[in-house]
């Protein structure tokens, strides 16, 4: 069989995405038999971008020039580029604060001085570069990214997930946070696969996993107002993962 090559990349993120491939410990020596990591700073050095790729896996979202610069080079040479994780996808954490002028962000972390920064409003992969697939998740469950790499070997894609968290909620035969304990919870507009973990535990989805597909925003909106919590907390909630979220 012949190795897939990779190219694995972090751009603005907490590496988490990437640690949650390092996290498969059980599978690595088995993956390393027939993936050739090639660039993988977080886990190999040195790392130097080289010939052709089968995928780019990219975590993180762009806020920096040089950010671009790879991210361009990762698609020219990539057969594949995928999006792993929720600020490859959406933006994510970092683009939380996207609304507000980032003049005034820049003087609440870092005081009032002369600031000089060539950063600009974080950015999911999509606003720059075509992307093939996406991953979602903040971070992925360790179970999508061995399925993504066991589809690339076959040379596909995995079928992308399309239900919500409600779904995953329901296998487990939860009783429903929001409907039963008028608690908020965004497991109906969240992309499912993380095993409704939060509702779980007794605690409302935050939508770590970014929008499902189809999701009747309104309807949704509807419901939660009835539970006493208005559109706009909603909306604001949803936006701490996804800023794209219209109201
Ligand atoms: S608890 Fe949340 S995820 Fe579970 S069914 Fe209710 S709304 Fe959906
Ligand atoms: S339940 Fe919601 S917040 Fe929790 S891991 Fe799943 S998608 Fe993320």
């Amino acid at each position: 069989m012949k190795r897939l090559r990779l190219a694995i990349a972090g751009l603005t993120a907490c590496s988490g995405c990437q640690l949650s491939l390092l996290n498969c410990e059980a599978e690595l020596p088995q993956l390393i038999e027939v993936v050739d990591f090639h660039y993988f700073p977080m886990a190999c050095s040195p790392a130097v971008l080289e010939g052709e790729y089968d995928a780019a896996l990219v975590e993180g979202c762009l806020s920096m020039p040089h950010e671009n610069v790879l991210l361009l080079s990762l698609r020219k040479r990539s057969r594949l580029l995928i999006a792993i994780g929720t600020c490859a996808a959406w933006g994510g954490v970092a683009a939380l604060r996207n609304g507000e002028s980032r003049k005034e962000l820049l003087q609440a972390t870092h005081g009032s001085g002369r600031i000089s920064s060539s950063g600009y409003s974080p950015q999911p992969l999509h606003a720059f570069v075509k992307v093939d697939a996406v991953i979602s998740g903040c971070p992925p469950e360790k179970e999508e990214l061995l399925r993504l790499l066991a589809g690339l070997l076959r040379g596909a894609l995995p079928n992308p997930i399309s239900y919500p968290v409600c779904t995953d909620c329901r296998m487990r035969e939860n009783l429903c946070l929001l409907t039963e304990q008028s608690r908020l919870c965004l497991g109906a507009l969240t992309l499912g696969g993380c095993g409704a973990r939060c509702p779980s535990m007794g605690v409302g989805c935050e939508g770590c996993r970014g929008p499902v597909p189809e999701a009747n925003l309104n309807e949704a909106l509807d419901i939660c107002q009835q539970k006493g919590y208005d559109r706009q907390t909603v909306i604001d909630r949803l936006r701490r993962f996804c800023p794209e979220w219209k109201s």
